[in-house]
Formats: C-alpha cells, structure tokens, sequence
C-alpha cells in the first residue's frame, strides 16, 4: 500500500494541485463554478433522522432489533443480525461502519455497494481508493476518521435507499452518532446529504454552504463514485476539502 504522501500527492496530482494544502483565502474556493451538474436526478426528501437523536428505537420502527447501549462495537454486534427491513433480504452483510471511534469528524455516505456488501467495510473498491486520497489530501487517514453510511445494507442494484428503510435504519444511525458525538460531519453525495439534511436541494447547491445537524457543522462533498465519473470535478472538490480541513482545524483544540 502507498504510503500516506504517496496518496495525498496522487490526489493532488489528478487535479493539478502542485502546491501544499491552502489554508484560508484559497482562489479556488470562490470557484464554485455554475457548471457543476448536480449528482444524479434530485429525489425527494427522506424521513431519515428525528428532530433529537433518540437513545431508543422510536415507536414506528420494528421491536425486531432493539438498540441496546451506545457503545460503537456493541452496537454493530447487534445490528449485525437486524432484520428490520426488507435489505436484509439479499445483503451478505451488514456494513456498520469502519474508523476511530473517537474521531472528531464523521463521512457519511449513502449505503453500501458491490463491494461493501461482501466485505462488510464502507468505502471500498475504487470509490473507497479515491476517499483515501482525499482523506490524505487533508493529512488524515481511516485511523483519525471514521466512516459509515446512512443505510447498513446494500440496496438491490445500487439503488437509493427508500424513505422507509431509510426510516427502518435510523435507529442505527441515530445510535451510531450519538455514540461517536463527532465535532464536524462531511456528507458525501446528493443521496446522503438529502436524506441526513432532509431537503430536496441539489448537491451542486448544498455543497456551497455549511449545514448544522443538532448542532455538529456538516459540510457536503461529491461522493467519491461520482468523481471517479466526473473526474473533472475532482478540482471543485478540492476547495470543498480546503474548507473542510480549515472548519476542521478550527474546532479542534
Ligand atoms: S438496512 Fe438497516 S434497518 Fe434494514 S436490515 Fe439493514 S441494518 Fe436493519
């Protein structure tokens, strides 16, 4: 495996950065170009997440698979047999979620693919080759973050997950952010941030301004897969990391 600056230069080089990471003032950060295309069609606000993040299944989900305890690794042992939806019909397993549990950022993608699925690790193959050399880009790797997805189990052909296994899967979710209480959260792709943002605005308009969820600064960036189609929008996401990484250093003690 490359090691940590290979990876960061290999980021920088496909876009035609040669420089180190720009701290405030970055041009290219007002170059949130007009061009951009939004990820994909926009689709319809899901009914994801709560106003509050429970420390119990609500009421509507199924009493099938209870949250028990907010620990991360008790928590994935018990949902790794949920059967709260119909995605656990065909998954091969259940892709909780892979990083430092006390990371002070979180990257939440939509749910997992392909590969996910029969590895049982968020971002993997291409896509998670690609998260790696952006993480790297911002002088981070998977031991400081930690990354999940949305929905724990792969949807059929890919598809978006639905409203309400999105629905089915909060518990999941909301347990799994409580318990790692992260200081800043980047969404990557149009299917994550409208489901965790509730909102049906296009990713091209959402990434130009940060979010709040309960309070945690939430940043919103082109999902890895996305880029690796479009990879002349690698350069925009750049100045979208740029500001990722100074939200970031700003928090941080
Ligand atoms: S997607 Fe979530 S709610 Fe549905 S079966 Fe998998 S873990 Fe359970």
């Amino acid at each position: 495996m490359p090691e940590h600056a290979d990876f960061r230069a290999l980021y920088l080089s496909e876009i035609g950065v040669h420089t180190p990471l720009p701290v405030d003032g970055d041009d290219s950060s007002n170059n949130i170009s007009d061009e951009i295309k939004p990820e994909g069609a926009v689709a319809a606000p899901s009914p994801i997440l709560s106003e509050s993040v429970p420390t119990s299944p609500s009421a509507t989900s199924s009493a099938d698979t209870a949250v028990d305890g907010n620990r991360l690794d008790d928590l994935a042992v018990q949902a790794s047999s949920c059967t709260a939806c119909q995605l656990s019909e065909q998954r091969t397993r259940v892709v909780f979620g892979i990083g430092n549990p006390e990371a002070d950022i979180v990257f939440i993608g939509e749910a997992p693919g392909r590969e996910e699925d029969l590895k049982g690790e968020p971002f993997v193959g291409r896509a998670g080759q690609l998260l790696d050399r952006m993480l790297a880009a911002l002088g981070m790797d998977r031991s400081e973050v930690y990354i999940m997805n949305t929905v724990k189990c792969r949807p059929p052909n890919n598809r978006d997950p639905r409203p309400d296994e999105v629905e089915a899967c909060s518990r999941w979710f909301d347990a799994q952010l409580k318990a790692l209480s992260p200081k800043i959260i980047c969404l990557l792709g149009r299917v994550s941030a409208q489901t965790v943002l509730e909102t049906d605005q296009s990713l091209s308009v959402l990434r130009r301004n940060w979010h709040d969820y309960h309070g945690i600064p939430v940043q919103v960036i082109y999902h890895p897969a996305y880029l690796l189609r479009s990879p002349q929008q690698k350069r925009h996401v750049w100045s979208d990391l740029c500001e990722l990484k100074r939200r970031y250093d700003a928090l941080l003690p």
